[in-house]
């Protein structure tokens, strides 16, 4: 299968309000290039680095989310263009997104990951952490970041229903955080939902899906 009539089909499968981001880490410009003809706009990567390369050699309409986990001395680098951060996962990381903005004019436009699996391995906030954020005075001086919604990943398992229930607990904080409102926070995104899990995701109430190997292929 190429590239586009995968696109092609994972489009016609998503309901009109979810959004497709196409995870093309470790894959070759040629192949963004190749998704990017076929109409697909938004790319997620998750080496800040690899981003910035690919950024410099591709149309500049694209929108680029960074996807992974980001050391605060990666975060200068992204400022200038990313679209989207959506693995914000401590404080440290964003008073620095907020610094950087300051320095390049920018407001920037972040989620928070919430730690929703079972697993050791994944990082994420809990609830006390995303209150302490919030009532925390430095917060409310943020001038240069946007919280625009919460991300998070299911536990990597087979059993269907662990996951179920992973998202609809996403979903739930989700519910209850977008009932608080700042100028720098204000939730309508949540993004869930990768090639394994994202239809299952999307009936949780996802609205955003990263989807990679099943538009790209396995990755090495
Ligand atoms: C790699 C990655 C994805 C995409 O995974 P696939 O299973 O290839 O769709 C989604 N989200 C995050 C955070 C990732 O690192």
């Amino acid at each position: 299968m190429s590239i586009q009539s995968n696109l092609q089909h994972i489009k016609s499968t998503l309901p009109s309000d979810v959004t497709l981001v196409a995870v093309s880490k470790t894959k070759p410009v040629s192949d963004l290039t190749e998704a990017y003809e076929a109409g697909q706009r938004i790319f997620g990567e998750n080496k800040v680095q690899e981003m910035t390369e690919k950024w410099q050699q591709m149309p500049k309409d694209i929108q680029w989310h960074m996807i992974g986990h980001v050391q605060t001395n990666k975060v200068k680098y992204m400022v200038p263009f990313v679209k989207l951060i959506h693995g914000v996962d401590s404080f440290k990381l964003l008073k620095e997104i907020d610094r950087q903005g300051k320095r390049y004019r920018k407001t920037i436009n972040c989620l928070l990951q919430v730690y929703i699996a079972e697993e050791e391995t994944k990082f994420g906030l809990n609830e006390t952490e995303i209150d302490e954020i919030l009532n925390s005075e430095e917060f409310k001086d943020f001038q240069n970041i946007r919280i625009v919604g919460l991300m998070g990943m299911a536990t990597f398992t087979e059993n269907q229903e662990q996951i179920k229930k992973e998202f609809q607990h996403l979903k739930q904080i989700f519910d209850k955080y977008k009932e608080f409102s700042a100028f720098n926070f204000q939730l309508s995104i949540l993004s869930m939902g990768m090639s394994g899990d994202y239809e299952l995701a999307i009936e949780c109430g996802s609205n955003m899906v990263r989807i990679g190997s099943s538009i790209f292929g396995e990755r090495n």
